[in-house]
């Protein structure tokens, strides 16, 4: 038995905040005491947190390790990218499985199974994308959900790849009500965003910038209406990833009005960048391609619609849609074609440290908020709570003692995902993690990281109980 204490501190939880000394045996919060009332000892290892918060690790709910995209594969794997997240006190990540279009779920899964096993560094769950509704995979998914994949992403972007079209959703989101799973959409209308694509191409409109005004904001807003139309016919919860756009957030907010289960999550990236990055030419006039990412970055002004979104609790959950490609290699790809830059951009590591920044410390959200909208409320929508997601009794010790007032600066250099540039490359932030806690063990401590790859387990969901 192993006995920690995380003494001084004051806990901050979606709800509350509080001083409080966390004790932790083994790999859970065994309890929590007022300060100066926990118990001597002897206790294995002591951690002082005076003047520091203690949170609960961040949960990411959208990251896409070593994924194949466009003849190539995302940088990070789930080695690389699940430490990187530790680093920035990003405890659980839920990746997406893919199904092939033609083959099964079951090797979709199987695939991403032991693309993780013995190499994550914290703990990791699944969604599984359906690239094909038939049948057969219909049946499946019922096996799918049983072992703790309770969500199911499907596409109306990418025509040929993982386009579905309305009657899959709509059979998929029947099935998902029944089962107690949730539906997650990329809604955007990826068909008449292929033509556009083709005739900026065919007009020798080839750099970054055009993958934003190929991609406009309506496609995304139909698709989501288009959605939760389907959802609504369906009787089926719906969950919006990556949701950039103020007319999609709008329609999200209708729905939600009319006491629809609609929920939504978006990204940094639309919140601290725009399509000014996108525009941005460097020495070779393909900078932008750094920022290239779908749905694209919107003008500047739609950031503060997305943290209106935030503060209304319209938007519940931050996920960062991590899916890093390197400029060397990857992205050059698409030096003559903005189509064929693959389309993503490191994040895993940074998010904590933006929101705090830009979030808490500029006043746009309290930090209980943050603490929801990083950890509580991915947790809660995605049946990992109260395993994870909070400081509670009972609860997996995934903990953050958390410095708020340490200034630090983003940069490749600085970062730890495995690429080659940073978007944020100079920018100071104020606040990070001292100690990082997965189930009970220090994974990073003041910077160093401290745990080993397979540390992380899977972590089995359960299904959508939020209505
Ligand atoms: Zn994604």
């Amino acid at each position: 038995m192993t006995k920690t204490l995380i003494s001084g501190g004051t806990v901050v939880t979606a709800t509350d905040t509080y001083a409080a000394d966390v004790a932790i045996v083994d790999e859970k919060i065994a309890a929590i005491f007022a300060p100066h009332t926990a118990p001597p000892g002897p206790w294995d290892l002591t951690i002082d947190a005076r003047g520091k918060y203690i949170l609960p690790g961040g949960i990411d709910a959208h990251t896409h390790m070593d994924m194949p995209f466009g003849g190539t594969s995302s940088s990070d794997d789930f080695e690389t990218g699940t430490r990187a997240a530790a680093y920035g006190g990003t405890t659980t990540i839920i990746d997406f499985a893919i199904q092939t279009k033609g083959d099964p779920l079951r090797k979709g899964l199987d695939t991403w199974y032991a693309k993780a096993e013995g190499k994550a560094a914290g703990d990791y769950a699944f969604h599984m994308i359906m690239t094909d509704v038939n049948d057969q995979t219909i049946d499946e998914m019922a096996g799918i959900v049983n072992e703790g994949i309770s969500s199911f992403k499907m596409f109306m972007a990418y025509p040929g790849v993982f386009h579905v079209d309305d009657g899959q959703i709509f059979r998929g989101m029947q099935r998902a009500e029944e089962l107690g799973a949730l539906i997650c959409m990329h809604a955007e209308n990826g068909i008449p965003i292929d033509i556009l694509v083709a005739q900026a191409l065919k007009k020798g409109h080839t750099t970054p910038i055009y993958h934003a005004l190929t991609r406009p904001q309506i496609a995304e807003e139909e698709g989501t209406f288009r959605a939760l139309c389907l959802a609504e016919m369906a009787g089926a919860p719906v969950y919006f990833v990556h949701l950039s756009a103020e007319r999609a957030l709008k329609r999200v907010i209708e729905a939600r009005d009319r006491g629809m289960p609609a929920y939504a999550e978006t990204c940094p990236q639309y919140l601290f960048l725009s399509q000014d990055d996108l525009a941005r030419t460097g020495d070779d006039g393909f900078e932008g391609a750094k920022f290239v990412c779908t749905p694209p970055l919107r003008p500047k002004a739609m950031q503060e619609d997305m943290w209106r979104g935030l503060r209304t609790h319209d938007l519940q959950v931050v996920s960062t849609d991590h899916c890093p490609f390197c400029m060397k290699g990857q992205k050059e790809l698409g030096k003559d074609s903005f189509a064929k830059i693959p389309n993503g951009m490191p994040g895993v590591e940074t998010r904590m440290y933006l929101l705090w920044d830009g979030g808490v410390l500029q006043n746009r959200i309290s930090m209980n908020r943050f603490v929801e909208i990083t950890a509580t409320a991915p947790a809660k929508i995605f049946g990992l709570y109260p395993k994870k997601g909070t400081i509670a009794i009972g609860a997996d010790a995934d903990i953050l003692v958390w410095d708020g007032e340490k200034r630090h600066i983003l940069s490749e250099s600085t970062t730890h995902m495995r690429v080659d540039y940073s978007p944020y490359e100079g920018k100071e932030v104020v606040g990070c993690p001292t100690h990082v806690l997965s189930r009970g063990r220090v994974i990073v401590e003041n910077g160093v990281y401290k745990g080993k790859k397979g540390d992380g387990r899977f972590v089995k969901r359960s299904t959508f109980n939020l209505m």
